[in-house]
């Protein structure tokens, strides 16, 4: 597969569409960024990268963090992370606090910003320091010890966090919150201020698409949870348009308000891509135009 010509064709296509939606515009860290930044990156299985656009930039990776801290605390923790999160599409926006009470404070998924704060909790009891331990996961993963946070973000993240904070709260009373709720805040806005490009997105997740096996090759998943966890980006890890992202796309894939998305081929390769602008339910469109096209021009979906 030339991948690189796959790319000069996808950005060409897609061109018409970058800049169209709105960047988020909930914190001024967001809204800041141009909104007419265009990159995708594909890793191969073995490692080998290709790119076009700003495939190299760095950006707010966001709720794309979910699925890197999910794997960890699967990893590193097991199975029973399954009693306190779900694994059903929410139907309702990322960050909605309407399901928690009718289902005694368990989250519908881990992909909803409830069901991540859950995620980054038994992340942070595992390991003391939740937020690190991920910086360090994907700074191995990508070959790129320059990863970071970014301050600025972070500091947004906590001055504009009621809502994950009230989420964090509410589940705490029912005893699925274990920290202290403004320690857990305090990892999830650094967690979700981690800035990546679409280079190293590609890069950290092929573990899912070696079916569970790290960039050394030492196994993280078990193959049984890299389908797992590639099933649940499928189901739910595009808020709440998972469903027309399956249809219009057909991979697993896990979007963030920065306007980035990962997707897996498994077997095959993974795909970053980045365009800040978002639509009404917060995925990035010509992101989601790209992918849609990689899958249509080469035949490779998991359908
Ligand atoms: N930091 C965001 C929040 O928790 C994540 C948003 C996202 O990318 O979905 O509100």
């Amino acid at each position: 597969m030339d991948y690189q010509a796959v790319l000069a064709r996808i950005a060409e296509d897609v061109a018409p569409q970058v800049g169209s939606g709105r960047p988020a515009e909930y914190i001024p860290a967001l809204a800041a960024v141009d909104p007419h930044r265009f990159g995708m990156a594909i890793a191969d299985v073995d490692g080998k990268v290709y790119g076009i656009g700003d495939w190299q930039r760095p950006f707010s990776a966001q709720s794309i963090t979910k699925v890197f801290a999910l794997a960890l605390a699967l990893a590193q923790g097991g199975d029973s992370l399954w009693d306190r999160v779900g694994r059903e599409p929410s139907g309702n926006p990322f960050n909605s606090l309407v399901q928690l009470e009718h289902e005694n404070g368990i989250p519908r998924n881990p992909f909803i910003n409830a069901g991540a704060l859950v995620v980054t909790d038994r992340l942070q009891t595992l390991t003391g320091d939740a937020s690190s331990e991920l910086l360090e996961f994907l700074r191995q993963e990508s070959a790129n010890p320059e990863l970071a946070f970014d301050a600025e973000v972070a500091e947004s993240e906590s001055a504009h966090g009621d809502r994950n904070a009230a989420l964090a709260h509410f589940m705490a009373s029912y005893g699925n919150i274990t920290n202290p709720v403004p320690t857990l805040l305090d990892h999830y806005f650094w967690q979700c201020a981690i800035e990546m490009s679409c280079a190293d997105l590609a890069l950290a997740a092929r573990f899912l698409a070696r079916h569970g096996l790290r960039a050394d090759d030492s196994r993280l998943l078990t193959r049984s949870e890299a389908k797992q966890v590639n099933a649940v980006m499928l189901t739910c890890g595009t808020y709440d348009a998972a469903g027309e992202f399956a249809y219009r796309v057909g991979l697993p894939g896990k979007s963030g308000v920065g306007g980035g998305i990962v997707a897996v081929v498994p077997g095959r390769c993974t795909l970053g891509v980045w365009s800040p602008g978002l639509d009404e339910r917060g995925n990035s469109v010509a992101g989601v135009a790209a992918l849609e096209r990689f899958t249509t021009l080469t035949g490779l979906s998991v359908f």
